[in-house]
């Protein structure tokens, strides 16, 4: 039977995601949403801040970091370095984030969230951004994602939350589905799931850099080394990650989500 308990997700989300620092002024606005050769992955919550929670499964502190994880993996496979905010299950305070993403020279930000609501029928995805220079990605990832089947896509806006606001480089906050939601619930549990969501973001993010076709899915572990895709030429040198998650198989979820 479903959960009918609430938690304080979408209240510690709001209270986390906003503030009421300074905007850039728009000249600091660095555009590289064509240019970048670095994502900075951030896992949204984390720590002493579980973010939206359910019952019935994982807090979305925890199915961040998965889905994060998974990107990251997918991300360096196509020759982008990637920095993540956390690895682990540790609070990062948003300027701290912030400051990690404007650290990171040519680079775009991707925050992974999952949404909540009083309204257990609302589901779907959305894609927050407040650069101008950020619309383009927010559109590739929102329609990637609503690629996927029965999805229901809720559009792109813009944003005032902190990690987006205060961002130099291009930056995307993604709501990767409402745990509130029966179905969007089940399906976060689903490490399977949770790779495709993975997939196409990825998938969004490669095609925003390198064109239309350019990402390729990762072979799998047994195919020969002939029939691998070559990675993009202007990159093939350029492959070194800069935080590296510690021991995970391709394909697997972090230990704390087995079983889910
Ligand atoms: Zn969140």
């Amino acid at each position: 039977m479903p959960s009918s308990v609430w938690g304080r997700g979408v209240a510690l989300c709001a209270l986390f995601l906003a503030g009421c620092e300074t905007v850039p002024p728009q000249q600091q606005l660095k555009n590289t949403s064509r240019t970048f050769n670095s994502v900075v992955v951030d896992a949204g919550h984390g720590g002493r801040d579980s973010g939206a929670y359910r019952r019935s499964g994982p807090p979305e502190k925890t199915v961040t970091l998965d889905v994060a994880t998974r990107l990251s993996r997918k991300l360096r496979d196509s020759q982008l370095k990637v920095v993540m905010t956390r690895t682990n299950d540790v609070f990062i305070p948003l300027d701290t984030r912030v400051d990690i993403e404007n650290a990171t020279p040519n680079s775009i930000f991707v925050s992974i969230h999952f949404n909540d609501s009083r309204r257990r029928g609302v589901k779907g995805f959305e894609t927050y951004y407040h650069s101008p220079y950020a619309a383009d990605l927010a559109q590739n990832i929102q329609s990637r994602l609503c690629s996927l089947k029965g999805a229901v896509n809720r559009g792109v806006h813009t944003a005032d939350f902190r990690v987006v606001r205060k961002a130099l480089y291009p930056a995307v906050l993604v709501e990767c589905g409402y745990l509130s939601n029966r179905s969007e619930g089940r399906e976060a549990r689903n490490g399977e799931y949770r790779e495709l969501l993975a997939e196409k973001i990825a998938q969004a993010i490669v095609e925003q850099r390198y064109g239309v076709g350019a990402y390729h899915a990762p072979a799998p572990a047994v195919v020969s080394q002939e029939s691998q895709p070559p990675p993009p030429p202007q990159q093939q040198q350029k492959r070194k990650p800069v935080l590296a998650p510690p021991g995970e198989g391709p394909g697997l979820a972090p230990p704390t989500l087995s079983g889910h």
